[in-house]
């Protein structure tokens, strides 16, 4: 199959292609997405061939307004918590899990009997979905595990020849996948942390719970509330290690183990310090900036095929750095060096 690369004049050619049942790459603010009509099971299962991923992962609804849930008939009832959260944070990084209907395909909700659904801030996906008529399932437009696409051309490099086309909207701003709250049952959970802080929520909600599985690996036997937290996930080629400790032991132990085959995943007050190969997520304690440029940091790596070992700080889990802390400690299988002990 021959991958258009559609630029944002085309978002009529990618809406023809997602209502005739095609998958689409999309820009959104979090990161791009793998799209298909999320009412067409046919249409989304091609999203689950091209990525590669288990078919127990649930895929999240796109909307392009509020009032497309009850359009579309999504949801059975929507919960109070859901239209407070929808009036501070959409269009946003902000997901919202609820109990669904049978319009939702299997494919979509993989056998739950919820549904995930975010309204999107970019206007091109907001364009997309309005143009193409109907919600859009789209998870991260990776090849699954690997880390997700914030440019197109990160989609390209996994999906080149698998899909139909990607639409070329710019590097997305916000950089790691939306925040995912669950309204279905009991006290609002967080399930998997972005763009939208946990503090906020509570700000808003009062009560928030934040799912084990966001700090910490599963125990084995323990069902996932999100399926998809208890894959390896946003890994890059290379070994990444987490090094819980002062700025300079941190320091101090990688330049230790200075070679050619070693990078540092750093912040830009370290540059100067480190004998090492080095790539900057930004300032120190600029998590938003860290969230934004992680994943491309992560591909950048691998792009430079003789680094096997990458050495980082564990983040900080404030704000931002929660949805950081997550990813790169799953990218990291969890390997967390403590400094203080070694
Ligand atoms: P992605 O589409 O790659 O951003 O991943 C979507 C995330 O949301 C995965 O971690 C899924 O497991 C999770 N998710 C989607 N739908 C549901 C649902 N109905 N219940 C729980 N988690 C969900
Ligand atoms: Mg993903």
């Amino acid at each position: 199959m021959k991958t258009l690369v559609l630029d944002k004049t085309q978002i009529n050619v990618a809406a023809e292609l997602l209502k005739n049942g095609g998958v689409v790459g999309i820009p959104t603010e979090t990161v791009y997405g793998l799209a298909a009509d999320a009412l067409n099971g046919e249409a989304v299962a091609k999203i689950f061939k091209a990525k590669g991923r288990p078919m127990d992962n649930p895929l999240i609804v796109h909307i392009a307004d509020f009032g497309d849930i009850d359009r579309f008939g999504l949801v059975e009832t929507i919960p109070e918590s859901a239209r407070l959260l929808a009036k501070h944070f959409w269009p946003g990084p902000l997901t919202m899990i609820m109990k669904r209907t049978d319009v939702i395909p299997n494919e979509v909700s993989a056998g739950l009997d919820t549904v995930a659904i975010r309204f999107p801030s970019h206007p091109v996906a907001q364009e997309i979905i309005r143009a193409a008529n109907t919600p859009l399932a789209a998870p991260s437009a990776n090849l699954s595990g690997s880390p997700s696409p914030t440019t197109a051309r990160h989609v390209l490099n996994d999906m080149d020849g698998k899909i139909d086309a990607v639409l070329d909207g710019g590097a997305s701003e916000v950089g790691v996948e939306s925040t995912v709250i669950t309204l279905a049952a009991g006290v609002p959970r967080v399930l998997r942390p972005g763009g939208v802080t946990v503090e906020e929520l509570r700000g808003v909600l009062g009560e928030v719970e934040v799912d084990d599985a966001v700090l910490h690996q599963l125990k084995e036997g323990v069902a996932a509330a999100s399926p998809g937290m208890k894959y390896k996930h946003y890994a890059p080629k290379a070994n990444v290690i987490l090094l819980k400790g002062a700025d300079d032991e941190y320091i101090e132990y990688v330049n230790a183990r200075a070679g050619d085959d070693v990078c540092a995943l750093c912040c830009d007050e370290d540059l100067l310090s480190l004998k090492v190969k080095t790539v900057s997520l930004g300032r120190r304690g600029d998590y938003l900036t860290h969230a934004r440029h992680l994943f491309d940091c992560l591909r950048g790596i691998d792009e430079n095929k003789t680094v096997l070992t990458v050495y980082s700080r564990l983040p900080s889990t404030e704000g931002v750095g929660l949805a950081v802390y997550n990813r790169l400690i799953r990218a990291a299988g969890f390997e967390v060096i403590d400094l203080e002990k070694v």
